[in-house]
């Protein structure tokens, strides 16, 4: 036994010692990345459900690498945030995704993730949705701005003036991944939100458990009563579309409809609708 712990011991270390190391090579490729701007918009539409229209789009960072694909933004977005990267990245988010909207030929808004981090600067956030508004000339009403409940458990003072700050420009503000953490159905009506998207742990279990079926029921009602509208995220299949719709929903997201696709899969899409 006693062995068997040193080589677990020696094991351990090994492995941590890695753990550093390609946390360290991530973080070095990561500030190479951005030093040349090597990252790309895909956009995933917001259906809605009643008419089928796209009424939105997402927009979700890629880090494309050569060969491999592309790099998760669930492990270059933590790791950015860390950084401190995420400011001139969300920043160059928000202006990219302005201008692709302004230029697409059609009307649908686009919705934008926004770090906790952002809003630590709100002055510095508020110039660059002034400033990407500006140079692509989006009605403002187009943009919309996703933001965690991680947000909410900050500085609610300075968040609250900083998310005032945003709507008083037209800017469209929606509760992102709700249902996942802490933040509860008195956030939705104390921040100035548009909109709620429950988190897609809820879509999955909707066709089979009666529980998530009763909160998105109870989401949905309560987010009317507050003049939110509600997206289910992570719609994959026909079943789901048709129970959330019944439960109250009237926008969904999900493979269902598209996974996330480049400028010219957007356009092929809507050019061609007919999707569910
Ligand atoms: P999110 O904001 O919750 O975005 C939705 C994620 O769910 C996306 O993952 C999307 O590809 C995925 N998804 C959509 N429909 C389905 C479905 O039907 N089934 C399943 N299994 N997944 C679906 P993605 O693109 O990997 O992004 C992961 C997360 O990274 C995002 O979660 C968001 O938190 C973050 N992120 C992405 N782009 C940005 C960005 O520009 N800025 C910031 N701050 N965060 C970003
Ligand atoms: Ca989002
Ligand atoms: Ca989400
Ligand atoms: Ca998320």
């Amino acid at each position: 036994a006693k062995s068997a712990g040193r080589n677990a011991a020696v094991l351990f270390t090994r492995e941590m010692a890695e753990g550093v190391h390609s946390r360290r090579t991530l973080e070095e490729n990561l500030r190479l990345a951005w030093r040349d701007r090597r990252f790309a918009l895909h956009y995933q539409p917001i259906v809605e459900l009643a008419s089928g229209r796209v009424v939105a789009c997402e927009a979700l960072m890629r880090w494309p690498v050569e060969g491999k694909g592309f790099v998760s933004p669930a492990e270059f977005i933590p790791l950015a945030e860390q950084m401190g990267l995420i400011v001139p990245m969300g920043a160059w988010a928000i202006r990219q995704a302005c201008l692709d909207a302004a230029a697409w030929p059609f009307d649908a808004d686009v919705a934008v993730n926004v770090s906790a981090i952002q809003f630590r600067d709100p002055d510095d956030l508020v110039r660059s949705v002034e400033i990407a508004l500006a140079d692509s000339g989006l009605d403002p009403a187009r943009l919309e701005l996703e933001v965690t409940e991680s947000l909410l458990i900050d500085d609610a003072d300075e968040t609250l003036a900083a998310m005032r700050r945003l709507r008083a420009l037209g800017v469209k503000l929606a509760l992102d991944d709700f249902g996942t953490g802490y933040a509860s159905i008195g956030y939705l009506a104390r921040y100035p939100f548009t909109k709620v998207k429950i988190d897609r742990s809820f879509a999955q279990l909707v066709a089979t458990d009666d529980t998530s079926r009763a909160i998105i029921e109870t989401i949905c009602a309560l987010a009317h009563r507050f003049d939110l509208t509600v997206v289910v995220e992570g719609i994959e299949t026909c079943t789901q579309a048709d129970e959330i719709a019944r439960l109250g929903a009237e926008f969904a997201q999900g493979y269902l409809f598209a996974k996330p696709l480049d400028g010219a899969g957007l356009q092929t899409l809507l050019a061609h609708p007919g999707l569910c």
